[in-house]
């Protein structure tokens, strides 16, 4: 038995005073009784933050005034101040920055189609992993997230769908619903490990436990935590897992992705191939395709060959272009080289198709949050 790795659960420093979203629904019930209030007030401070999705006190008029402040203050504390709100792509795509109570600075971003709409969530304020391609790669972690921080994200986004702030079908605001969240913004959500895991936990319990969002749409974006990947297929959760490879080798890999030098290759997609035997569930491969560094037809061939030989057709390729990140060196793949990449990756027999970029011109991308204000 190997000790689990430090990176599972960096430091509490910085975190937030305990919040609602934080505690099982019977943790609130003690935290309230804890307070000298009716255990039943628990109930309504859920109803009021996961049904209603609201954090205004003064519309909480089921609970008397004076227990109502003390409730509030002690148990839905202010997290998240929206600092600035970017629209593009036909206001179909918005990006929130928000500040923490430490001046913390964290984004996510809501993206609605047709028939769907997506939330981008961070799970740290920063990111330790170093990835050379990715913008919060290049700062550095400033610290985790708290669970109640990450779901209040998806909270506020959920009123901004149900209010009909953004966009339908036909070009003009009108109500819809959030249907899908992924762990792809600011972050490493496996090295935030617990914080996490309640989080997906408060988003998929149904009202007025936590938000209702099926476990189905969820996805925990990874770049490769083998032993965490191992821990979050024995939870029992039907998530979907993406995990950022990015190249089919390691001794590219170990550039692009530095955690590599700790867990291969070989590691990786032998856990991956746990957590779809565990779930049952196709895993997502992340495939950033960067020019001339890793779009050669002859890594396609690879990257075919291992995932079949580790994942048969329990598998799905998503080549990202790459979205130059500012001072970087590297750029897209040309679109033919892209075409060919895919289509030698689906003649090897594993699914590939091209994730649709939403967000570029506001920095809102996968890979452009730095959260610079
Ligand atoms: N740390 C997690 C989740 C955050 S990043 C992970 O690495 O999976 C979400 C995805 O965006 C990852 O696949 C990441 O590799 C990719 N990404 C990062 N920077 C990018 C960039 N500049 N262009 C395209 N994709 C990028």
């Amino acid at each position: 038995m190997t000790a689990l790795p430090l990176v599972f659960d960096a430091p509490r420093r910085g975190l937030p005073q305990r919040h609602l979203a934080d505690l099982t629904v019977a943790e609130r019930a003690e935290a309230v009784a804890a307070l000298g209030e009716k255990p039943f007030r628990a109930k309504q401070l859920s109803h009021h933050y996961f049904s209603r999705l609201t954090v205004d006190p003064a519309t909480m008029t089921d609970i008397p005034e004076a227990s109502r402040q003390r409730l509030v203050d002690e148990l839905m504390p202010s997290l998240l101040t929206q600092v600035k709100v970017v629209d593009c792509d036909g206001g179909t795509t918005r990006k929130t920055l928000w500040r923490a109570h430490d001046g913390t600075l964290v984004e996510s971003v809501l993206m609605r189609y047709p028939d769907r709409a997506t939330l981008c969530i961070s799970s740290q304020a920063g990111c330790g992993m170093a990835c050379p391609f990715c913008a919060t790669g290049q700062g550095g972690l400033t610290r985790n997230l708290s669970t109640a921080e990450i779901v209040d994200q998806v909270r506020a986004a959920a009123a901004v769908m149900r209010d009909g702030l953004l966009p339908g079908p036909d070009g003009t605001p009108a109500p819809g619903r959030l249907s899908n969240i992924v762990f792809m913004g600011m972050g490493e959500p496996l090295a935030n490990y617990k914080r996490v895991l309640a989080a997906v936990r408060r988003i998929t319990d149904p009202a007025p436990a936590g938000l209702g969002i099926s476990q189905r749409s969820v996805t925990v974006s990874t770049v490769g935590l083998a032993p965490a990947i191992r821990k979050l297929a024995d939870e029992g959760l039907q998530v979907r897992l993406a995990v950022s490879l990015h190249t089919p080798d390691d001794e590219l890999r170990d550039e692009l992705v530095p955690v590599n030098n700790r867990w291969s290759v070989d590691e990786v997609l032998r856990a991956a191939r746990y957590y779809a035997d565990r779930t049952g569930r196709r895993v997502s491969i992340e495939y950033a395709l960067i020019r001339d560094i890793n779009d050669q037809p002859w890594r396609a061939d690879l990257l075919a060959e291992r995932l079949r030989e580790h994942l048969g057709r329990l598998v799905h390729v998503n080549v990202i272009p790459l979205n130059p990140t500012p001072g970087s060196k590297w750029d897209a793949s040309p679109k033919p080289v892209e075409r060919e990449f895919v289509r030698r990756v689906n003649a090897g027999g594993v699914a590939c198709t091209v994730r649709d970029t939403r967000g570029q011109e506001i920095a809102a991308a996968c890979g452009q949050l730095a959260a610079e204000g």
